[in-house]
């Protein structure tokens, strides 16, 4: 068994999680079912980045503590993941508790909140540990800086916005402090060759080179403890507070109880490392960095996704447009919105939401292609064979177009491109919807010779079931819920007395057909 490991970018904890994080949550569990499908030892991690300054700010806005604030919206996260189906291996009330507490053994996925003194502890001894290896050091720093943003801006860029931070409005403050920075530039080979090998898609990868053309620049990783409170004390200098980086990467690792002496180090290093492309630099320079001088080998795969558009604009909350997945899942079922975002959205790169687009390819493909074929297979069988299921599969009239869809699916899999694999089963399925047209059965049913018509009817229902349950096998990654259904219809020796109707059309947001 395979130790496979995976992870999430952990989102930050000053809000309700966006469509963003359920892409991460999403894509992260397509791939861990797959894994654990394969027979593989998968771990997905999970998280919430809960320090810093913007949540110190909002906890002061609402009148509660830092810890108040990130702990009230832990139910937020929670109901999330649990309306995406995600699969964790133990009930949804151990997601999230404290490391000390968690059962790693027994959970598909681990989850790191960075307030948890358990982390804390771990990410004070991974610092240590940097100190050692000779990469952190103090140096002051002077520029333009937005306390919105939490970031310095060059010269040239608070030029040309007029010193004003174009995101907040207000104007860029000219701060000069000490901070400790991560000599990052040290690895700038390493971190080259990383950014060559393990970036998916390769053209994420050509970006980032050329933002290493002159290296990689040392990062602060640390702000005055007065301008920053909440956040982890850096070990040995009370007067500095750790800043993202060196704290939020590292769930990476505490998730697996690094550094600690037993720490599940058969897991490390990440088979694939889920980020936006937003953070990909992070992960793709700083990240390598940190764990190069850990002595730590670096992640096989950052796999890099884009961003959700609504009708080609960006969402946003001033433009009034952010779809929430709540309101698809609770309206369409978790399994549409599992579809949308994988069939109608490029694994790569950015993506178009439309209630409409989302409507039309619930009705169409769910319910239509898909839907409508379970139900009618199984009408036909309960007619023809009295619902009896006692097919066998050497009369498979789709065998190469089922090893087709294998070949497609293990490729795309691989090269983690979920909507390719999404394609590939789709297609298949359009093949079994073919199949039936082309074979007839409601014909071969009015053959006079009934050695004949019941020897044609066995071949062609022995196609479409076998089909069928292929077709669920390779979906139970992608929509669990539906890959039951249908196994549940199919994988046993009768039809069970009803067949749940999947996909029961919806004209929310477009007209229903003949109706005006
Ligand atoms: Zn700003």
């Amino acid at each position: 068994m395979t130790k496979y490991y995976l992870t999430t970018a952990i989102p930050y904890a000053n809000a309700a999680p966006h469509i963003g994080t359920a892409m991460d949550y999403l894509y992260g569990d397509i791939l861990l079912r797959y894994q654990l499908l394969r027979g593989n030892d998968a771990k997905l991690s999970i998280g919430t980045d809960e320090h810093g300054t913007k949540v110190q700010q909002k906890a002061a806005d609402n009148s509660v503590t830092p810890q108040e604030f990130v702990d009230n919206l832990q139910p937020e996260f929670q109901k999330m993941r649990q309306a995406l189906d995600l699969n964790f291996g133990v009930p949804i009330d151990q997601i999230g508790q404290p490391l000390s507490g968690q059962d790693f053994d027994g959970q598909n996925i681990v989850s790191v909140r960075t307030s948890d003194p358990e982390h804390v502890r771990r990410v004070q001894e991974i610092w240590r540990r940097l100190d050692q290896a000779g990469v952190i050091y103090k140096s002051s720093y002077k520029g333009w800086y937005c306390a919105g943003c939490e970031a310095f801006v060059t010269e040239t860029e608070a030029h040309d916005n007029n010193y004003i931070c174009p995101d907040h409005q207000k104007p860029y403050e000219k701060l000069s402090e000490e901070n400790y920075y991560l000599a990052t530039s040290k690895f700038t080979d390493q971190i080259r060759e990383f950014v060559k090998n393990a970036v998916v898609p390769e053209f994420r990868g050509k970006e980032l080179l050329g933002l290493l053309k002159d290296g990689a620049k040392d990062v602060s990783i640390s702000r005055p403890a007065d301008k920053l409170s909440w956040g982890v004390p850096v070990p040995g200098d009370e007067s500095q507070v750790m800043y993202v980086w060196v704290d939020a990467l590292s769930n990476y690792l505490t998730a697996l109880g690094y550094p600690d002496e037993n720490w599940h180090n058969d897991f490390w290093p990440a088979k694939v490392q889920i980020v936006g492309k937003d953070i990909l630099r992070f992960h793709a320079i700083i990240w390598p960095a940190m764990l190069l001088a850990l002595d730590l080998p670096l992640p096989e795969k950052l796999m890099v996704h884009g961003f959700i558009n609504v009708d080609g604009a960006k969402m946003s909350k001033s433009l009034g447009n952010v779809v929430s997945p709540l309101e698809i899942i609770d309206n369409y079922g978790v399994d549409a919105f599992r579809y949308y975002f994988t069939s109608h959205v490029t694994t790569f790169d950015d993506g178009d939401f439309t209630w409409e687009k989302f409507e039309a390819a619930y009705n169409g493909e769910l319910a239509n292609d898909l839907g409508n074929l379970v139900s009618r297979v199984a009408a036909m069988i309960r007619k023809y064979f009295d619902g009896s299921l006692t097919f066998v599969d050497e009369t498979n009239e789709l065998r190469d177009q089922a090893e087709t869809l294998l070949g497609n699916y293990r490729v795309a899999m691989d090269g983690l491109d979920l909507n390719a694999a999404m394609s590939a089963i789709m297609e298949y399925v359009h093949e079994l919807n073919q199949y039936i047209e082309r074979s007839a059965p409601w014909k071969v049913a009015k053959l006079d010779d009934e050695a004949e018509r019941q020897q044609r009817l066995v071949e062609i229902f022995s196609t479409l079931v076998g089909g069928l349950l292929l077709v669920a096998k390779y979906l139970s990654p992608f929509l669990p819920e539906t890959a039951e259904t249908i196994h549940s219809v199919y994988g046993y020796d009768e039809l069970p007395d009803t067949v749940p109707i999947m996909f029961p059309k919806k004209y929310l947001h477009s007209d229903e057909p003949g109706r005006k």
